[in-house]
C-alpha cells in the first residue's frame, strides 16, 4: 500500500524527522487559505498522486499551463492560480506510464531554501536479509540515471537488526551524503528516526530524494515516498485512513474484497489460475505464443465457489479482455467448485469472449460435466501449452 506525500511526511513528522511545513487541500480555495496560513514569501505547489517524477512531468491539458507537477509560487494568489490550474488535470511523469494520473489533492509546503539535494532511503534488501539504507550526494531528480551510469556514486549500508544503527554505520552514510561537521551529527539523528520509522510503521519502502541540505546547513527531507507492507496491516488499523482508493485500480480493489491474488496488466487475455506459480508459468507461456496476458490470478487453494464466480466476473468485466483462459491444476481446489463457480458467473454476467479451460487433478471428470452440461461455448484443452495456443489463436485468429 501506498501513501501520499503528505500522508508520508506527517508519518515521519511523529517520528521527529524534520520536515517543512505543509497543508494538503482539495480546492484552489483551500489552497490559498494554506498559503495564508503558511506565510510566506515561497510555497511549493504538489501534486499528489501515487507516482514520482512529478517535477518533469506535464499534465495533459493545455489550461494546466507549461509548468510540471511540482511549482514554486510567489504568492498566495499565485498558489491560488496554480492549484486551479492542477486538481481535476491529468499528470504524465515518468513513472506514471502514457494514461497518466488525475490530481485530486495538492500539498501546499513552506519554500525552502536549498543547497544540495542528497538521496536517501530505506528498503529491504533481501540479498542480505536486513533493512538497509542506501545514500548518495547526487540527490533530486534523476537518481535512476545516476543509479544506471555511476552505481559507484550510490552507497548501501545494511543494518544489523539487533544492534540497529550504530556510530560505524552513520560514518559511513554520512561520508556517502558528504556530510561534515554539524551535518554528520543531524544525519546520525535523522538515520535513527528514519530507522524507527521504518521498522515501527512496517514500511517496505522509504525514499527521501531529495534529502535537502538548506543554505543554513540544516537537513530536510523534501521529499517522501513511503510503501507500507500490506502483510503487517492486521496491526495499524490507522492505515484504514491511509488508503486512496482513488489511486488503485478498480478491479483489484474489487479482488481484494474477496481476499484474490490479482494485479492488473496491459495485455488482453484474462487468465484464472490456481496457484501463483502456475499463473506465473501460464503468463510466460501466453507471452511465447505471441500474446499478452491481461491480468496475474491465483484464485488460492482453497477458493469456494463464490470466490471463483467474483474473479471470474472481474475479469469478464474488463473491456481489455479479449479472450479468457483457465487453467486450474486442481489439488486442494477441487475441479468441480471452479466449474460451478465459473457457470455460475457466466448465468450472471454473460460471456462475449472465446473461453479456453484446462482442468487437470482433483474431480476433474465431475467439473469437465458441469462444464458439458451447462451449454456454454468453451474451448477445452488437454495441458498448457496447448491450452495457451488455443487461447491466443481465438483472440488473435
Ligand atoms: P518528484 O519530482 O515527484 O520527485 O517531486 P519532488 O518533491 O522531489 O520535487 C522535485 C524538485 O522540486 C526537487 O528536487 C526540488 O529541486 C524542487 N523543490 C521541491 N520543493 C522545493 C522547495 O521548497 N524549494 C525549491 N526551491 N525547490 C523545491
Ligand atoms: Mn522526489
Amino acid at each position: 500500500m501506498n501513501l501520499h506525500e503528505h500522508q508520508a511526511k506527517e508519518l515521519l513528522r511523529t517520528f521527529g524527522a524534520p520536515v517543512p511545513n505543509g497543508v494538503a487541500v482539495f480546492s484552489p480555495d483551500e489552497a490559498f487559505a494554506a498559503a495564508t496560513k503558511l506565510g510566506g514569501p515561497v510555497w511549493v505547489v504538489k501534486a499528489q498522486i501515487h507516482a514520482g517524477g512529478r517535477g518533469k512531468g506535464r499534465f495533459k491539458e493545455a489550461e494546466a499551463g507549461e509548468k510540471g507537477g511540482v511549482r514554486l509560487a510567489k504568492s498566495a494568489e499565485e498558489v491560488r492560480a496554480f492549484a486551479d490550474q492542477m486538481l481535476g488535470r491529468t499528470l504524465v511523469t515518468l513513472q506514471t506510464g502514457a494514461a497518466g494520473r488525475v490530481v485530486n489533492r495538492l500539498y501546499i509546503e513552506e519554500g525552502a531554501e536549498i543547497a544540495r539535494e542528497l538521496y536517501l532511503s530505506v528498503l529491504v534488501d533481501r540479498s542480505v536479509g536486513r533493512v538497509a539504507f542506501v545514500a548518495s550526494e547526487a540527490g533530486g531528480m534523476n537518481i535512476e540515471e545516476v543509479a544506471h551510469d555511476t552505481p559507484e556514486k550510490i552507497t548501501t549500508v545494511a543494518i544489523d537488526p539487533e544492534a540497529g544503527v550504530t556510530g560505524a554505520d552513520c560514518a559511513k552514510i554520512a561520508g556517502a551524503l558528504g556530510l561534515e561537521g554539524e551535518g554528520i551529527g543531524q544525519c546520525k539523528e535523522l538515520l535513527a528516526r528514519l530507522y524507527a520509522a521504518f521498522v515501527k510503521s512496517d514500511m517496505s519502502l522509504l525514499e527521501i530524494n531529495p534529502l535537502m541540505v538548506t543554505k543554513g546547513g540544516k537537513l530536510v527531507c523534501l521529499d517522501a515516498k513511503v510503501s507500507l507492507d500490506s502483510n503487517a496491516e492486521f496491526r495499524h488499523p490507522e492505515w484504514a485512513k491511509l488508503r486512496d482508493l482513488s489511486e488503485e485500480d478498480e478491479k483489484e480493489i474489487e479482488a481484494s474484497k474477496y481476499d484474490l491474488a490479482y494485479i492488473a496488466l496491459d495485455g488482453d487475455i484474462g487468465c484464472m489460475v490456481n496457484g501463483a506459480g502456475l499463473a506465473m508459468a501460464t503468463m510466460d507461456i501466453i507471452k511465447l505464443f505471441g500474446a499478452e496476458p491481461a491480468n496475474f490470478l491465483d484464485v488460492g487453494g482453497g477458493a469456494d465457489q463464490a470466490k471463483v464466480t467474483a474473479a471470474f466476473k472481474i475479469i469478464t468485466a474488463d473491456p481489455k479482455v479479449k479472450g479468457i483462459l483457465i487453467n486450474i491444476f486442481g489439488g486442494i481446489m477441487k475441479c468441480d467448485v471452479l466449474a460451478a463457480g465459473v457457470v455460475a458467473a457466466v448465468k450472471e454476467v454473460g460471456l462475449g469472449v472465446p473461453l479456453v479451460v484446462r482442468l487437470e487433478g482433483t474431480n476433474v471428470e465431475a467439473g469437465k460435466r458441469i462444464i458439458a452440461e451447462s451449454g456454454l461455448n468453451v474451448i477445452s484443452a488437454d495441458d498448457l501449452e496447448d491450452a495457451a495456443r488455443k487461447i491466443v489463436k481465438a483472440v488473435k485468429g
